[in-house]
Order: structure tokens, then sequence, then C-alpha cells
């Protein structure tokens, strides 16, 4: 049988069943899938370099035979470095590895031909690249390549693919011989865009993405599949939008009252900035349209209250307010401060929470349903079950860079399921450029608090490593002895969860016996069951604690005034903007508050170190959000796999922006156009949406 895309991998030549599962892992499973995998970057001839030639500091592509290698380890025997000396006909190349030595040892064999990147350093005697990336190349490959000067793809691979010899070598071997079939691919953007764009189609965007003659040929190829990928994000977008663009919504007209009480009681007046934010809602608030905002502020700039005051409106217009957190800790800090704001007011509060009786919970239940509470609190897996309100009109979604987009669409349908269209805030401290935003929150109108209440001195940032230690200890004691409380942090990660949680429950016994065992120490982690995580934190805020030892779960919202220390550790391990959550849980009082980044190993310090200065430069939010981009990228950075954005294989958010304004446009436009994509030459768009975002019903809501 002749195979077609869709024609399993394992029947490919040359894969078979134990490849097909090394394949399957990245999620190749059908012909159409190889080809859609696509190469991380090309190596260009027009770029390479002889080694001769090469200088210090220099971003360098040089291809060449390895002629030696070995591993040294290092006086404890674990880790150690790997050599390896490269040569062409000019010379000698050190290429060195500090991690993953082990690994590299099996990776090559000498006289193999190797194409290899990075920056080039001097050690002593040679020019060397530290941590190079290598791709191995057939040497008919690489006589090609250096004969005709044509571009070679490296396709990105896993250790799993590399066991089965599928690195970059062998994705070509498998790839080149199918190229034709990609003219089998359905178009799927309409004519009317590829025109309007230059386009490319896209069998042949496919085809010179795997073999690129020119380097203009990959641009193209490129942007035509780049594009694509922004459109469809920025179509979902659209698509949002407008079904939410009902004129059912509610106008909250009822003039309020309660809110001038409760501005008199607050000990502090609000900043311009939140009141600028406040009438940005309202206004939203009054017209019988949806609303769908977005309030971006730093940690710390008081989004809390203006989420209260907005509640407040809704309330005193008859509505319930549901009011999402993003942790059980977080949803419970939120229960008591809006009822010591709002319980002299009459308005009636409910928190769900893990571990309420069966019966305790029923009766919260039913006083929803009846409309005996006004605000109901809780995590947004609490929202997910059986929560029925008598007349949602209004949901306040706290922290939004932890939930996704999805779960937005899913609270407000709960409502729409009742007949009311509600408004929708959303709250977040991760500021993120503007083209961030457009891509990810597309659908939303956005406010900004850009201003923090006045008073917060700054707080005192500093990296440190073992040495200092001991005086470290000492800071925290007088701290304690001076009345404040101590927030020590430990990175727990999902891969290594068991050790991260062992290291963390270590350093409390340690702390708690031999530091400090005067003090009154704390645990918190996010294996505790909800009773247990409650009781620690109301012992912090009634200052029975003196320090918290806590793994991330603390990280957002939290808010202890009386805290003046965050120490973390292995701060290395953190991402900027996580750090500079963690950060923002001190300087909540009058006291001069700090932070203390602790860094692990030496060998790690060189690296890191530059990369945590930032966090002792600024306090900014924004500065700090853009060097973690530049670092780490949008994916991990804004962790769209959990977000529930497609995932963009080509496109970057950053540096492809302008692409994704002409993408929104041509996606917006349509959407104004052919709400429903029922025009037949829509018809490929139109499917391949529905394919992408399994969402049938919002374009069905369309009206
Ligand atoms: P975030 O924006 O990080 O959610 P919160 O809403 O938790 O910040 O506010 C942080 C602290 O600042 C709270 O203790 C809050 O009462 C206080 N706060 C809010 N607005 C102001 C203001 N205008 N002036 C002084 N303090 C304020
Ligand atoms: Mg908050």
């Amino acid at each position: 049988m002749k195979p077609s895309l869709s024609t399993e991998i394992k029947y490919l030549k040359g894969v078979g069943p134990k490849r097909a599962e090394a394949l399957n892992s990245v999620g190749i499973h059908t012909f159409a899938d190889l080809l859609d995998y696509f190469p991380r970057k090309y190596i260009d001839r027009a770029n390479m370099m002889k080694i001769e030639d090469i200088k210090v500091g220099d971003q360098v592509t040089i291809i060449g035979q390895v002629e030696d290698f070995n591993l040294k380890s290092n006086r404890k025997g674990f880790g150690g470095r790997f050599e390896l000396m490269l040569t062409d006909d000019t010379g000698r190349l050190q290429l060195v590895w500090f991690q993953g030595a082990q690994w590299v040892k099996n990776a090559f064999e000498v006289g193999e031909t190797i194409a290899v990147y990075g920056k080039v350093d001097q050690f002593g005697y040679f020019k060397q690249i530290a941590h190079p990336e290598v791709d191995r190349l057939d040497s008919e490959e690489s006589d090609n390549f250096i004969h005709t000067g044509a571009l070679i793809p490296l396709y990105p691979s896993t250790e799993f693919l590399r066991r089965m010899s599928l690195e970059s070598r062998g994705f070509r071997k498998l790839i080149y011989p199918i190229l034709d079939m990609t003219s089998e691919f359905q178009e799927t953007l309409s004519p009317e865009i590829i025109l309007a764009h230059q386009l490319l189609p896209l069998s042949a965007a496919l085809r010179q993405i795997h073999q690129p003659i020119t380097q203009q040929n990959r641009l193209k190829a490129e942007e035509r599949i780049k594009f694509e990928e922004l459109f469809y994000l920025q179509l979902m977008m659209a698509i949002r939008k407008k079904s939410i663009q009902s004129p059912k919504g509610i106008p909250f007209t009822e003039r309020v009252t309660k809110t001038k009480t409760l501005l008199a009681k607050l000990p502090f007046e609000l900043t311009a900035a939140q009141k600028k934010v406040i009438r940005e809602i309202y206004n939203d608030m009054l017209l019988p349209r949806p609303m769908n905002r977005l309030v971006q502020g730093d940690v710390g700039s008081g989004k809390t209250i203006v989420a209260v005051i907005a509640i407040l409106l809704a309330v005193e217009n008859g509505y319930q307010t549901a009011f999402m957190a993003p942790t059980e800790i977080l949803a419970e800090q939120h229960y008591f401060v809006l009822q010591e704001l709002l319980w002299e007011l009459g308005v009636r509060i409910a928190l769900i929470k893990g571990g309420q009786k069966k019966s305790e919970r029923e009766s919260i239940l039913e006083d929803i349903r009846t409309h005996q509470v006004d605000i109901v609190i809780g995590t947004h897996a609490i929202f997910q079950e059986r929560v029925e309100f008598e007349k949602l009109g209004f949901v306040v979604i706290d922290e939004q860079h932890r939930f996704g987009v999805m779960q937005r669409a899913e609270i407000r349908q709960k409502a729409v399921a009742k007949g009311f269209h509600p408004d929708v805030l959303v709250m977040t401290a991760t500021p993120i450029p503007r083209t961030l935003a457009m891509a990810i929150y597309g659908d939303l109108d956005i406010s900004i608090i850009g201003e923090m209440p006045v008073g917060r001195k700054p707080i005192k940032t500093a990296v440190r490593n073992e040495g200092a230690r001991e005086k470290i200890y000492a800071f925290l004691r007088e701290q304690v002895t001076a009345g404040r409380q101590i927030y020590i942090v430990y990175p727990l990660i999902e891969e290594s969860e068991k050790i991260d949680l062992k290291a963390a429950k270590e350093a409390f016994e340690e702390l708690q016996t031999k530091i400090y065992p005067d003090l009154r120490i704390g645990l918190l982690h996010g294996k505790m069951k909800s009773a247990e995580k409650q009781d620690i934190m109301a012992k912090l805020k009634k200052h029975e604690l003196d320090i918290l030892v806590s793994t991330t779960v603390i990280e957002v919202g939290i808010n202890i005034p009386n805290a003046s220390v965050m120490l973390i550790e292995h701060a290395e391990r953190f991402g900027l903007s996580q750090l500079h959550q963690l950060r923002g849980r001190v300087g909540r009082g009058s006291d001069q508050s700090y932070c203390i980044l602790m860094v692990g190993k030496k060998f790690l310090m060189e690296h890191t170190e530059i990369r945590l200065n930032v966090m002792e430069e600024t306090t900014d939010g924004f500065q700090i959000a853009e060097e973690d981009l530049k670092l780490r990228g949008p994916g991990e950075f804004l962790g769209t796999k959990q977000s529930g954005l497609p995932e963009l294989k080509l496109a970057n958010i950053i540096w492809d922006k302008d692409l994704m304004a002409l993408a929104r446009t041509s996606a917006f436009d349509l959407i104004e156009k052919d709400p429903q994509l029922r025009a037949p030459q829509n018809s490929m768009i139109k499917e391949k949406f529905e394919r992408l975002f399994r969402e049938k019903i919002f374009l069905g809501d369309v009206s």
C-alpha cells in the first residue's frame, strides 16, 4: 500500500517499533507529524569559520574532526569535566563541558566530523568553547555542504531520540526521502490571506523548511509557518472577543452608597493609579456589555482593594461575585481581608476550601444557590465543582498568570448558563511587555496600576553564597529580636519533588534543633493537608512564628506586613520573575526589608550571578520580566504548556512581534467580516481552527 500522510510512522523505512516509540515521545505519530517537525536551526556555510581565523569573544560555527577526548574526574569523583580536541585543516580548538560530562563522553567517536557553535574563549594556550552546541555530520553531508553551500537543518532531539540515533543526522535521513509528500498537505490559509501577505503555500513552505537552498528560501518558509501559528492564536482571541461582545451584559447602574463608607474606613489614601483603574473598571461595568478586563500591577501595588471596590458595585446591584485565587492559602487570605473590610457593610462572604465537612460544605453551597451570600471565594478547582449561583454577575480572577485562558471561559459559562453575561476582572502581578500581553491576553482590555503606595522602603537585595551563611544567620536573629518575621524559601520542582521536599524538611529540622532552638519556626509545603497549612498561616499572621520555612507555595499574594526578610535558598534554580514575586512578600510594612538570594555551588556562580544581579539592581517588575523573557523565552516564562495556548513551534511572541501584529489584524478583520467562518473560501480556516482548539462552542456562540 502506498503510504499517505496519515500512515503510522513505524511503517516509514528506517523506523521500526523501537524508533517509532522514541518518535512518539516527541509527538510524531504519522508521516505528517514528521514533516511537521521543524529544524531548530541551520548550519550555513556563509557563517562558517576556520579555526585559525576565530577570535576570543566571537560567536562561531566550525566544522572539524574529533581528534581526541577525555573525561577528567574532579576531586569528589562526581561530575568532572570533559575535554575534546577538534581540528580542521588550519588549527585546533578545545571543547569543554563541565556539566553532563558523563553523557557527553559517549556521544563522540574519534575521527568523526562534527559541526560546533558557541562563543570562543581563551584557556591557557588553546582557544576554547565551553558547552558548545554540537551536531554530528555524515562525511558525505559535510562534503556536500562544503561544495554546494546549502543549508543543513538541525533538528531538536532528546536523550531518548539520541539513543535511537535520532539526532539531526538521523532526522535528515528519515525526512529527505519523503519530502515529496509535502505536496499532499491541505492548505490551511485562505487564498485571500496568502495573497494579501505574499505567503508561500503550505506545501512549499514545508518542503523548504526541511531543505532550503538559500537563506532567503528558508526565511520565506519560516515566515509562512510563523504567520500561520500567530494567525490561529489571534483568531482564537478574535473569536473569544466577539463571542463575549454580547449586548446582554449587565449594566451595574445602581448608585453605590457603601463604597463611601468603605473608603472612609481605609487606613490609607488610594494611589492615583488605583483611582484611575477603578474608573476604567466602573466605566466598563456601567455599560450593558460584558467587561473583560485585565488589571496589571506589580506585587504590592494594591490590586486587592481595587477588586473589592468593583465587587461592592456588583453586590449593591444585587449580583453575586465569584472570586478565584490560585491557591488555598491565598483564597483564605482574601477571605479574611474581605471579611474585615466588608462585614460592617452587611456584605455576606463565603469561603469554600478543601477539608470542610460535608454538611458544612453542603450548607455553604445551599447559601450560594439561594443567594444568602454575595461573594464566594475559593480556588479554581473548587469553582470547577458543583458551585451553583443564583445570580452570578461578576467574576474576579486573581493572579491570572497561574491560570489558563480556558478557565476564564469556563467560569463565565457558569453564569451564561443561567442567562447572565457576567463582567470579568482578571488581576496579575506578572508585568509583561505589550506584545506578549497581546498574544496571551489578546481578548482582554488592559488596565495598569503603574504606581506603588507611598512610604514603602525599597527592599535591599543581595546575592550571597555559602561563605556568608553564618553572618546571614546572625542577621536573621537580629531581625527576629527586633520583632520581625522571616521567610526562608526552598525550590521545589516537579521533576525532583521528592528530593526537594526532603531538603526543605531537613533544613527545617536543622534550623529548629541546631541553629535557632529558641525560636518559633514553622514549616509549610504543598504536600501538607489544608487544615495544617491554614494552621501554620494563621500562626504566622498572629506572630506566633518567627520564621517560616517553606517551599514555593507562598509565592503569590501572601501578605504579612511584619515580615522583613526573604531568604531564598538555591536562588539559581528560580526564574527572575518568580524571585520577584517571592521578594514581593516582604517590604509590605514600614520597616526596612531585605531579600537574600543564596546561590549554590561555586561553578554555577559565574553564570547565575550575572542573572541574579538584576535582582540587586532593580525592584521594577517590568524590567525584571523583560530580562527573564530574554533569558528563558516566552514558553518557559509563561508556562504556556499549562496556559491552554497553542504551542508555537517557530514563532516567537517577542522577536516576531511585527508578524504578530499583521496576523492579529488579519484574524480580527476576518472575524469582523465572517464571524462564523461560513464563507466557502474560509472553510479550511474553520476546519483547522476546530481541530486546533476543539472549540466549536465558541463559534456557535457568535451572533
Ligand atoms: P497586590 O497588588 O500584590 O495584590 P495587595 O492588594 O495585597 O497587593 O496590597 C498590598 C498591601 O498594600 C496591603 O497590605 C494593602 O492593604 C496595602 N495597600 C493597598 N493600597 C494601598 C495604598 N493606596 N496605600 C497604602 N497601602 C496600600
Ligand atoms: Mg494580590
